[in-house]
């Protein structure tokens, strides 16, 4: 268009044309000042960029430090915001979690993005009672303006990058020995890969998918994705050329199958030996040629009621837990609530060697409830832990249902299921006792990931 064409938007008064302009989407502001040079120099008025920040999640002016809106907008919040919030990814068997959160800005640095990696603890580290811990949140990635790492960061760049453009960076890597490096983001298109297991004489199995057909509850498809540009994942099938792999010990490898997983966010250290993305091996090897895909995870806070109360509904447990899946330590689970079959059902976010993430762990009936005898009853509210055990537990509910167990591996041959009795104990814990005898009692505890603040 021509200059003398939009001379006409001169007389509409500033702060009017300053209004549309809010209103219009980011890349059409841009296209729409660039129409004429004098237009373009208003391109930097902060009041535009100062208002889509905020509506980005950043409306601290110390997060800018030096930089204006217009720089810090355009550079990391457009493009970057997407990424706060939880993430879940489908590693093999034990899944893995990576949460997004600004950084507040200082005087003369802007703010950043972290990525902490959930901390899950292992067997070893738990309480002797049983009860599950929180996650430990780990450092492990730096969104941010070159000109603002430190000099260490800086020199791992391989490009010289200017200050003001936007690098990702690995803070945590391990071994120490490791150089400072950078991390690849990327967004892989919808794929039909799916995972199998190839076990040494045994043949090859499906490993659940993640999300699966059954089991997508978890993933929250209102979440926008980082504005990157889609990279397509290549159809690999390496059960066709299995006899490639030495078949000496289990190892999971990859193929198409008909179900159709959608578009992920993959990261990748520059240094293949670090560990500091990837949750810790339990079982097996990987010869899959790609990252793992995380999906946007739907996290629920739900308010813990009294489960003694009147206001108490099953629909009180909904959301994330921590429980202790013992021995093989602390996972994440997702209370959903099934309206069809008036059930609960405990999806796997983290799993293990055993079940893995992605599967339903337990499923809990509470639409036709028999009530225990009292005989039944005591003789199942004495084998909770003794802080439990001990306190006024007349009006604890009690759910009937069925755990999925397996033998390692998790073979559909080698599954089977428990019958197993919930109790609620209070707004924020409840247990899970297996009722089978011959296999050995078991006892999971659960408690609520109350959540925490991304924003500044
Ligand atoms: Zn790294």
């Amino acid at each position: 268009m021509k200059e003398q064409n939009t001379s006409r938007i001169y007389e509409i008064p500033y702060d009017i044309l300053l209004r549309i302009l809010t209103n219009l989407s980011a890349t059409d502001v841009v296209r729409f000042l660039s129409l004429s040079r004098t237009l373009h120099s208003q391109i930097c008025d902060d009041r535009i960029w100062k208002h889509r920040s905020a509506t980005s999640g950043v409306s601290d002016p110390m997060f800018l430090g030096h930089r204006t809106y217009y720089t810090v907008y355009t550079q990391l919040l457009y493009v970057y915001a997407p990424l706060i919030g939880v993430w879940a990814g489908d590693h093999p068997y034990t899944g893995g979690i990576i949460e997004f959160r600004w950084e507040s800005g200082t005087g003369s640095n802007t703010g950043c993005i972290i990525g902490d990696v959930w901390d899950l603890h292992t067997s070893d580290s738990e309480e002797a009672d049983g009860l599950p811990q929180q996650p430990q949140f780990a450092a492990a990635m730096k969104i941010g303006f070159a000109g603002d790492m430190s000099d260490e960061h800086r020199k791992a760049l391989a490009d010289n990058p200017h200050p003001d453009q936007v690098v990702a960076l690995c803070c945590k890597p391990e071994p120490p020995s490791c150089r400072a490096h950078t991390v690849d983001l990327n967004i892989m298109g919808a794929t039909r890969q799916s995972a199998f297991m190839s076990l040494p004489r045994d043949g090859v199995y499906r490993h659940p998918d993640f999300p699966s057909e059954e089991v997508d509850m978890w993933r929250d498809d209102t979440r926008p994705f980082p504005r990157f540009r889609v990279q397509e994942q290549r159809a690999v099938n390496q059960i066709s050329s299995s006899r490639t792999y030495l078949r000496l010990l289990p190892i999971m490898i990859t193929a198409p199958t008909s179900y159709l997983k959608p578009r992920a966010l993959t990261m990748t250290c520059a240094l293949s030996r670090c560990e500091g993305l990837k949750p810790p091996t339990r079982w097996g090897m990987s010869a899959m040629p790609y990252a793992p895909r995380y999906y946007p995870l739907r996290v629920m806070i739900t308010k813990g009621v009294d489960p003694t109360s009147e206001d108490w509904t099953p629909t009180s447990l909904t959301g994330l837990w921590l429980a202790s899946y013992r021995p093989h330590g602390t996972e994440c689970i997702m209370a959903h609530w099934d309206e069809r079959k008036q059930a609960m059902l405990g999806i796997k976010i983290t799993g293990d060697q055993n079940v893995p993430r992605g599967t339903i762990s337990w499923e809990v009936d509470m639409a036709s409830q028999t009530p225990y005898e009292p005989d039944e009853r005591r003789d199942i509210l004495a084998r909770l832990p003794t802080d439990d055990s001990e306190k006024d537990e007349r009006r604890y509910q009690l759910f009937r249902g069925k755990l999925l167990a397996s033998n390692t591996g998790h073979i559909l041959s080698d599954r089977w299921t428990i019958s197993i009795v919930m109790v609620v104990v209070a707004p924020d814990r409840f247990h899970i006792l297996s009722l089978a005898t011959g296999r050995g009692e078991r006892l999971l505890s659960f408690v609520r990931y109350p959540g925490r603040s991304l924003h500044i």
